[in-house]
């Protein structure tokens, strides 16, 4: 019997940098389980409960949920997934919030994507999103079978509400100041590895290398 050891790894980025379209890759071609903050909250947003407009607020404002908050939430939806590799993605992104993770698990690797903020700020205007799945298209550069609908299940596309111009530099700014010092958090761990460029298409080939040579001994999905 083979054992298999369980892969945990994270995915970093500023805000529009492509983990989403990454994510989804590398989930596809490793069979990792795939827990995205910001899907979470908006399916929280979605289910109109208080907390989902203490949600919508913060994010609307291009603010970070409070640390409390967010650590809370994507802690106990970790504990569902005790016995399987995950890939997180949009977590953490302060440094209290990488002390709190942690505490509780060690990771195998956190993949950092390096990419122009100039680059970020026409991506974010582009894109469109499929909310109750998280699927991202961008008119630009991988633009949806059919404009407006989502590839698998036919159904609209939104902009998202924080996808504006001036939210999106709030949100680089956040990303400055709160997120790049979890960077070297990581780097002093001696698990980050960073993939620099600016599309997605021609970063993705060195990280699924990179994921080949790492987890080889981690189920793979037939190719
Ligand atoms: P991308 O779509 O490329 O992932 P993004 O990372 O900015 O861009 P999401 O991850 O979807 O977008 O997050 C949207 C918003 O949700 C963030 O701008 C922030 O307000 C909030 N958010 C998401 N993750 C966290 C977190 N770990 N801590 C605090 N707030 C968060
Ligand atoms: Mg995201």
């Amino acid at each position: 019997m083979v054992l298999q050891k369980i892969f945990r790894a994270v995915i970093m980025g500023p805000p529009g940098s492509g983990k989403g379209t990454v994510s989804g890759r590398i989930i596809k071609t490793f069979g990792l389980k795939h827990l995205s903050s910001g899907d979470i909250l908006r399916a929280n947003i979605n289910a109109k409960t208080d907390l989902g407009l203490l949600l919508k607020s913060c994010i609307d404002q291009g603010q970070l949920v409070p640390d409390d908050v967010m650590s809370r939430l994507i802690l106990s939806d970790l504990r569902a997934m005790d016995q399987s590799s995950w890939l997180l993605d949009g977590f953490p992104r302060t440094v209290s919030q990488a002390e709190a993770l942690d505490a509780v698990y060690s990771l195998d690797t956190v993949i950092n994507l390096d990419v122009p903020f100039q680059t970020i700020q026409q991506r974010l205007t582009s894109r469109w999103t499929h909310l109750p799945s998280g699927r991202v298209y961008n008119t630009d550069f991988n633009p949806p079978k059919v404009p407006g609908f989502d590839n698998m299940t036919g159904e609209p596309l939104v902009q998202r509400d924080d996808d504006t111009p001036h939210t999106v530099t709030l949100r680089l700014k956040a990303y400055e100041t709160q997120t790049e010092p979890v960077l070297e958090f990581y780097r002093s761990k001696g698990v980050l590895e960073t993939f620099s460029g600016t599309e997605t298409n021609k970063i993705w080939p060195h990280i699924e290398a990179f994921l080949h040579r790492k987890l080889p001994s981690v189920n793979q999905k037939a190719a």
